[in-house]
């Protein structure tokens, strides 16, 4: 049966218009063919069957920052309009699920984050499954999908992913559709969307086969699927990931998770020749970005302006995710005086005892060194290569303007408590378990939400449901939809446009704090590399780092300040030491800061002193060295017999006399012996044209300096068993490194581009080419 239904205006605050359905109590339907206008929904076929028990499968995520949990989630939603039912499970809920009896299709999504780390959540599930004594038949009855995400700016790709997969094979368990590798450096959806959509019939076919065969050989199947996955472009090959990427292409697009609104054109410009109108049309409400001038406004696309074809495109707009949270404030007697993040058992409070600027004033990135004074803390231990977490609030403006924008500023001393909706369509709706119950509306806007986080298009979706304005809400179905991706990337993604820029860029949007709860991530903890060794500096720890400046862009007409960077600078600024002064001495005014420790028990210098080491880290990425030379200082002055073996540092920076790091401290290194062979290049100073003519002459970048040294690189890595290691800049640097020492061996050792590759694979395997980046 077909019923054709004609609904009148959304339901704003229900949020189901968009890809709901009609349900009445005896007769439970399912509906496809849902077609929408702006703000109306045009029509729905709906058909109908008797209520039946649906074939069931598992998905079972891992998630450190919410994205592969939200794409778990999304798959476990769109799982009725297939007439399936999905169990949902964090791989930390052992009571949830049970892979080890399970006979239902299982389907992994798992992101990997650190050095190849699996996230937080995912650490019991990984020691489990690789324990020795399980037998190889042990997930023999599984069979599984699995969809790994990563970033290829970090060393071990999709290394989580890589190795559940690694373990349900050698225990027997059979993939029924190819695994996917999505890169967040390139933009998860390249790989996440295709792969979503040819999931859907590779359950249906591996739930049929299961059904007609109780031992299906589901691998043969898989490794020649009907449903078909793009292949993953990986920039830095280990031998890992040659041997789990097979190679897969793109599906037939079903479109099933995307309903379709025709395009609006009641505020747009009629064609594509009708730009001159445009500005006339704007309705007020509106922000123009002040970046702009009118011409421009009127000539180009900006992020609440869209220009045709796209501005009369029909549209593909991600289902709505259902809301989940209700949320009701207590008011309370006294106002909390809580001042710091809540998990106080795992962090010191400690106090800065040192705090100096190393960069000139005038060089373009401000560089400083921060000590901490942890002499009160004898746990807190770390090694050179060690990095600790510091624990930063949001800024308390951006706060303020929130509270605002939500209209609550009269309860932000009120207690918020959280419940999950009784009547919520969201399957396996859980409370954010980062969300602490009774605390302030102030402690949690301040301590546990990131409240910048780049908003993804299922809460730009959400955010449609709370905009008054037809043009803005237009705007954002834009920036959502698969016909707008470009405009997401180019205006959201690429500028990290952060909520609350979003939120001044739609001033119609005033969405509910339930929502804000619902899609934001956790505050996440600021990672630093120890800059120092104990042995030299007992009780105290130092970290180096920039203060971040994000350019401005359209929906960011100021620019912006990192918010980690941002909040120390401004909490040391009164006690800052410029370079040439004299250092400060330490005091009573001198502030606190939260931080906990994060072992890195890979990246660490070789535990025999006697093997050859090579160093690479421009900028910032010098700190962990200068934790490797000092603690190399004081190991040769305990042991002034032990044998030591060579140690080369690559530095860079733009200008010598700008933001040479460290500069007297290095050279001190060279005399005393502690530093082998220094080599320093400056990209930005002026060179004597004849120096200019080729970089192998003057090198420019750290590169450079490798390539000038390629035979000594070789000897290192191939004739003395050492080890080289990168630190720093993860979008550039350490590619452009990585594929010198590919260039270096090739040329050195006489092999082609894979030998070279495996080659460099191999070392890191064996943990001799370490990496400490970041993004
Ligand atoms: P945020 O507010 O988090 O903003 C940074 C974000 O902005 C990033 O997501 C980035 O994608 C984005 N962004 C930055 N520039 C731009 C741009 N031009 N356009 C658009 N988006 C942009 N940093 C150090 O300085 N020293 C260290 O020793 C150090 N060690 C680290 C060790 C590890 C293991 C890791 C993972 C990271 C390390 N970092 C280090 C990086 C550090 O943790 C922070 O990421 C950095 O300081 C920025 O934090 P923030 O809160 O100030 O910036």
């Amino acid at each position: 049966m077909v019923t054709d239904v004609t609904a009148s205006k959304f339901d704003v605050t229900s949020g189901y218009s968009w890809h709901g359905g009609v349900q009445s109590a005896d007769s439970p339907l399912c509906y496809e063919g849902v077609s929408f206008a702006a703000d109306r929904l045009l029509s729905v076929q709906v058909c109908c069957m008797p209520c039946e028990a649906k074939p069931r499968f598992v998905v079972v995520y891992g998630s450190q920052k919410g994205q592969a949990q939200s794409i778990a989630e999304g798959i476990a939603e769109e799982a009725e309009e297939h007439g399936l039912a999905a169990d949902l499970s964090c791989l930390d809920q052992n009571e949830k699920y049970n892979l080890e009896k399970e006979s239902a299709p299982v389907v992994f999504i798992v992101s990997t984050t650190g050095d190849g780390e699996p996230p937080d959540n995912t650490l019991q599930f990984v020691k489990r499954i690789k324990k020795k004594a399980l037998p190889p038949d042990h997930y023999k009855h599984l069979c599984y999908a699995l969809l790994a995400l990563g970033d290829t700016n970090y060393a071990n790709f999709c290394n989580c992913g890589k190795t559940i997969e690694r373990r349900l094979r050698e225990l027997g368990a059979k993939q029924f559709y190819p695994t996917g590798y999505a890169d967040d450096g390139s933009g998860l959806e390249v790989v996440v969307d295709p792969w979503l959509e040819g999931l859907w019939s590779a359950i249906t076919e591996a739930l049929s086969k299961m059904a007609s065969d109780k031992t299906p050989d589901l691998k043969e199947n898989a490794e020649n699927p009907a449903t078909e996955i793009p292949d993953v472009q990986l920039n830095l090959l280990s031998l890992t990931d040659q041997q789990s990427c097979d190679p897969v292409s793109p599906s037939r697009s079903t479109d099933s998770k995307y309903a379709s609104p025709p395009a609006i054109r009641d505020l747009r410009p009629a064609s594509s020749s009708g730009g001159a109108g445009l500005a006339s049309q704007r309705p007020s409400s509106v922000a123009a970005p002040k970046t702009q001038t009118c011409n421009d406004a009127e000539l180009a696309a900006s992020l609440t302006f869209s220009l045709p074809p796209l501005s009369e495109s029909s549209l593909n707009v991600p289902a709505l995710p259902p809301p989940f949270l209700d949320v009701t404030f207590q008011d309370v007697d006294s106002v909390e005086q809580t001042v710091g993040p809540l998990n106080r058992e795992t962090l010191f409070e400690v106090p800065v005892s040192k705090a100096v600027q190393l960069s000139r004033g005038d060089s373009v990135k401000t560089a400083l060194l921060l000590e901490l004074d942890i002499s009160a803390y004898p746990t807190m231990t770390y090694q050179p290569g060690d990095s600790f977490d510091v624990f930063c609030p949001n800024r308390a403006d951006e706060v303020d303007n929130m509270l605002r924008r939500l209209d609550l500023q009269d309860q932000k001393n009120h207690h918020v408590l959280i419940t999950l909706r009784k009547d919520t369509k969201k399957k396996g709706a859980q409370l954010p378990s980062h969300i602490p119950q009774s605390v302030s509306l102030l402690f949690l806007l301040t301590w546990c939400l990131e409240i910048r986080s780049v908003p993804k298009k299922a809460f730009l979706r959400a955010l449609v449901e709370h905009t008054a304005d037809g043009a803005q809400r237009r705007r954002l179905q834009e920036l959502c939809s698969k016909q707008g991706a470009a405009d997401y990337n180019l205006y959201v993604r690429d500028p990290s446009l952060g909520v609350p820029e979003l939120l001044a860029a739609f001033p119609s949007c005033s969405p509910p704090l339930s929502l804000l709860i619902e899609h934001l991530p956790k505050l996440q903890p600021r990672p630093y590399s120890a800059a120092s060794s104990r042995l030299k500096h007992p009780g105290k720890l130092r970290f180096v780092f920039n203060a971040v400046e994000l350019p401005a862009c359209p929906g960011r007409p100021a620019g912006r300040r990192g918010l980690c960077t941002g909040w120390l600078f401004d909490l040391i600024n009164p006690c800052l030491v410029f370079p040439g002064k004299l250092e400060s001495s330490g005091g009573p005014f001198l502030p606190k800061i939260p931080v906990s420790l994060r072992p890195n028990c890979s990246f660490r210098p070789p535990p025999d002193p006697s093997v050859p080491f090579i160093m690479v880290g421009p900028g910032t990425g010098v700190a962990p060295f200068i934790g490797f030379l000092q603690q190399r200082e004081e190991e040769r002055k305990e042991k002034p017999e032990a044998m030591f073996g060579e140690t080369w540092l690559f530095f860079g920076c733009r200008h010598r006399d700008k933001d040479y790091l460290f500069r007297e401290e290095l050279e001190d290194f060279v005399s005393g012996g502690a530093l082998t062979h220094l080599r320093v290049c400056f990209s930005r100073d002026d060179r004597k044209d004849e120096e200019a003519v080729s970089s192998a002459a003057q090198p420019r970048y750290v590169q450079h300096n490798l390539l000038l040294h390629s035979q000594q690189v070789i000897d290192i890595l191939f004739r003395q068993n050492g080890s080289v290691y990168i630190c720093g800049d993860a979008k550039n640097m350490a590619k452009d490194v990585n594929e010198t020492l590919v260039e270096i061996i090739k040329s050195e050792l006489h092999v082609d581009q894979l030998d070279a590759m495996k080659k460099l694979a191999q070392l890191r395997e064996e943990k001799r080419y370490l990496q400490d980046i970041w993004a």
